[in-house]
């Protein structure tokens, strides 16, 4: 049993969030944090210990490997004098090949980096970090933790487009992401609601990021993403399912450029874009504005929409579980998403929605508030890989 620190990293284009856990048999939370506004000219480390009061430090401009140093500077009381054993990255992609974490070396750098095409704004910051991490830690063990991993026995009518097939075999398929999450989530259940072990369940992470899954033996048998993280349910700034004529239409007739319609469907589109107020649910919630209530409206619209399609992919459904930002502490969203649901067993207590409570069903299928916690899922991974 190694008794180092794991660290763990999940890169993005300008932010690196962080958490510093004790090996052992479970590994232990010490410390975690961000580094933001990277690129610019003032980068800041934000140090949360125990989810307590954060602290803001501004450390000057950063790229990915300043901002790594800057974190182990400031790292230095929880880290006690114990070596960094091991390295956990959460890398969005792992592509057609990879169903678990694995260990990087040269190779696996090399092919994690030819999948940069399907992930662009996402697997060349995650393997920035990675780069940056093996030079600061050559001898630490370093593991890569997929969000498309946990999607990857997905059956393959799932799994394709109705496209030509050669589109398929060169990997044009629905992969599915925030498989981190949905990993926590299942374990979870397996402790909590062991009853739902076998069951049939569906599993909304909804934050900035929102998808949902379709859960069978613990296994994920459908998502709501596809090819890219763009699809599925609308999200804080980024549009969710769209017809692809579409895309043609802004091409063709708008004289769009591929990265105009990027940055609409990526950064300009979901909430913020339907509200024109906010990409942040807690302050649509707040708005008296009706562009606010309709975002929202929509919102609820497609989680419903896309609850009944997945229960029917299921065959019927034994429990719903809320998780992300917005599915652990909005009781507003919760209710409404639940509202008239009890011909799929849905109903639930109002004080305990209120309240937050683990377990909210009051018919025949549970309804659940469960806060993920990515950053475990890698820990934990990093922790079986130095434990050998
Ligand atoms: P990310 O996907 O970036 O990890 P989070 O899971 O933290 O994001 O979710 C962020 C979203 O959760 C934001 O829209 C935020 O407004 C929402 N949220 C957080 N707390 C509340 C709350 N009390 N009520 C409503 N929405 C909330």
């Amino acid at each position: 049993m190694t008794s180092g620190v794991i660290l763990t990293l999940n890169a993005g284009s300008s932010s690196i969030k962080f958490s510093l856990y004790a090996a052992g048999d479970e590994p232990e939370e010490q410390l975690r944090g961000e580094v933001e506004d990277i690129g610019d000219a003032q980068a800041y480390l934000i140090i949360e210990p125990d989810h307590g009061n954060k602290t803001r430090i501004a450390i000057g401009p950063a790229d990915h490997a300043a901002a790594l140093a800057a974190i182990l500077d400031h790292a230095g009381d929880a880290l006690g004098g114990r070596p960094v054993a091991g390295i956990g990255h959460r890398v969005v992609h792992g592509g057609t090949d990879y169903a678990a974490p694995v260990r990087l070396d040269d190779a696996t750098i090399d092919y994690l980096t030819t999948l940069e095409p399907l992930a662009p704004l996402h697997q060349p910051h995650n393997l920035a970090a990675v780069r940056a991490a093996r030079a600061a830690f050559p001898d630490a063990i370093q593991v890569a933790c997929f969000d498309t991993a946990f999607h990857r026995a997905h059956p393959w009518v799932n799994d394709t487009f109705a496209l030509p097939r050669e589109w398929y075999d060169r990997g044009v398929r629905r992969y599915g992401f925030h498989g981190l999450s949905y990993e926590f989530i299942s374990g979870e259940l397996a402790r909590i609601a062991p009853d739902l072990r076998h069951g049939r369940v569906v599993i909304a992470h909804l934050g900035n990021g929102a998808s949902m899954c379709a859960v069978r033996d613990g296994r994920s048998v459908a998502s709501t993403m596809g090819f890219t993280a763009l699809d599925g349910l609308p999200m804080g700034t980024r549009s969710g399912q769209l017809d692809p004529g579409v895309l043609l239409y802004m091409m063709d007739h708008e004289k769009m450029t591929s990265a105009e319609i990027a940055n609409l469907l990526y950064k300009q589109s979901g909430l913020k874009g339907l509200s024109g107020i906010s990409n942040d649910m807690r302050e649509l919630e707040a708005s008296d504005r009706p562009e606010a209530a309709e975002a929202i409206e929509y919102f609820v619209f497609r989680i419903r929409r896309e609850l009944g399609a997945l229960a029917a992919v299921l065959g019927g459904l034994d429990g719903l579980v809320f998780t992300g930002g917005i599915g652990e502490h909005s009781a507003h969203i919760r209710r409404k998403v639940c509202e008239g649901m009890e011909w799929l067993g849905i109903e639930i207590d109002d004080a305990g929605n209120a309240g937050n409570a683990t377990d909210l069903g009051t018919a025949a299928t549970r309804v659940m508030v469960i806060p993920t916690d990515e950053e475990r899922v890698i820990a934990r991974a990093v922790n079986a890989a130095l434990n050998g």
